[in-house]
This record gives structure tokens, sequence and C-alpha cells, in this order.
């Protein structure tokens, strides 16, 4: 995911979170977020205040920054870190979960990739536990396993057809 698409996902994902929350989705929210989303280091609230006074076309209190950073922090999009003594955010790393399908025939596992789901999990609260990473196995079986299943079952019944 290049910071593109990396911002745009971030962005959808706190409107979901605003709309979930019924809050109001705002230009300066997002692009307080976007300013978040733009370095991949960690970022103190003085240095993103800064930031937003010097770039942006809002005028941002310090106490607006520091609401919205506990916001965004509640729908998971950034996390607290203690940096050189230091409190400071960083963006949440998206891709910290892996959604497997494993065939209960085989055995053959593939992964697959859902924004969707990845955006209920970050959502779903965990009490008291900060969650890391996921792993989604789903269980099933490959369009190859079904299909020769299918075979064999035809022949089994032509079998016991034949019998009668
Ligand atoms: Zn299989």
């Amino acid at each position: 995911m290049d910071k593109a698409d990396a911002i745009s996902a971030a962005r959808q994902e706190l409107a979901d979170y605003l709309r979930f929350k019924s809050k109001r989705n705002t230009p300066e929210r997002n692009q307080l977020l976007e300013a978040i989303y733009s370095v991949d280091t960690a970022i103190s609230a003085d240095e993103l205040s800064e930031e937003m006074s010097r770039s942006s076309r809002f005028r941002i209190s310090r106490a607006t920054v520091y609401n919205n950073l506990r916001l965004f922090e509640d729908a998971c999009l950034i996390r607290k870190v203690f940096l050189n003594g230091k409190v400071m955010y960083e963006r949440t790393d998206r891709s910290k979960g892996v959604i497997r399908l494993i065939c209960g025939g085989c055995g053959k596992t593939t992964e697959m990739n859902s924004d969707k789901v990845r955006r209920q999990i970050a959502m779903m609260p965990t009490r008291r536990f900060n969650a890391t990473s996921w792993v989604l196995n789903m269980y099933g079986m490959c369009s190859r396993c079904a299909a020769d299943l299918k075979r064999r079952q035809n022949r089994l019944n032509k079998i016991h057809k034949d019998k009668k």
C-alpha cells in the first residue's frame, strides 16, 4: 500500500468510525489525520500543532488537536507511544492481520485480503486487552477438493442405484 492509499484508507476508516459514533466529519479532522499519516515516524502533539499552523488553511487550536488525537486513538487509527520520555503518536499498521482459507480436503492454505474485515476488526473493542495483530482462519474446501468430493459422491450414488 503506498502513502496515498494509506491516507485514503485512513480517511475512509475515520468516516466510518464517525458515522458509527454519530459524530461530525470535518475537514479539520481529515487534515489532522492526513498530517499524521503523511509521516512515517511518530509525532508529538506539539509538532503536529506546529505542522498544522504552518501548512493548514484552518486555524486549529491545541485543544482541538488533543481532542482529535484522543478520537483517532479510540478509532484505532493512531496509537500513543513513549519515545525518549515524550508522548508521541504514530499511525497504526493496518497490515498486521492475516485472513487464511484452509481446505479440509488437501490442507492447502491461501491468504486473502479484505479491507472491510480489517476495518471491522480494528474497530472491535477488546476490553482490557491491547491487540497488536490477528489471524482469521476460515475452514472449508477448495474448489478442486469440492469437485473431487462431488465426483466421488456421484460415483457412489451410481453404484448404489445399479445395485437396486
Ligand atoms: Zn483442497
